[in-house]
């Protein structure tokens, strides 16, 4: 790999919201009468986020690592797709600097939860909280997103060289 001091990745997802799921995003359980649909439990954000953290060293997509057809990765804990994908990242030789991510959901309402969701990306990236920037956006009840038919999430992140 092309020795550099940073790298950038960009993730970005998209899940159907269904009826009677879990709602869970950035780590966090949203009160909801519906949550992301998926293989996986569904993380829609932690998705992004490991895009991001992969595509920053030029790796293949979460799919890659978690194929969705994978009786193994059935309802697996999306914290885990992201401890991989900083694993990888790791192994050569970048950890993460900071991230800002962009969260597009009509519904649930994200605000309450913004700072829980905050406080465990941090944890989970070994970043402080203020290198973590998390925002939420609604389409303005735009096309299928803003019908509530589910939830978009953009992630960027700058990957740092571990050596010095
Ligand atoms: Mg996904």
């Amino acid at each position: 790999m092309q020795t550099m001091n940073f790298r950038i990745g960009h993730g970005y997802d998209i899940h159907r919201l269904v009826e009677g799921r879990t709602c869970r995003l950035g780590g966090v359980v949203i009160p909801s009468p519906s949550g992301p649909h998926g293989h996986s439990d569904g993380d829609v954000l932690l998705h992004a986020l490991a895009d991001a953290i992969l595509g920053a060293v030029a790796l293949p997509d979460i799919g890659h690592y978690f194929p969705d057809h994978d009786p193994a990765c059935a309802g697996l804990d999306s914290r885990l797709i992201l401890r991989r994908a900083t694993a990888e990242a790791r192994r050569l030789g970048y950890v993460p600097g900071n991230v800002d991510i962009t969260v597009i959901a009509q519904t649930p309402r994200l605000a309450p939860h913004m700072e829980a969701m905050r406080t465990c990306l941090a944890a989970e990236l070994g970043l402080p909280a203020n290198a973590v920037g998390l925002k939420a956006t609604t389409p303005e009840g735009l096309d299928a997103l803003g019908r509530g038919e589910g939830l978009a999430v953009h992630a960027v992140v700058l990957l740092q060289s571990i050596e010095k």
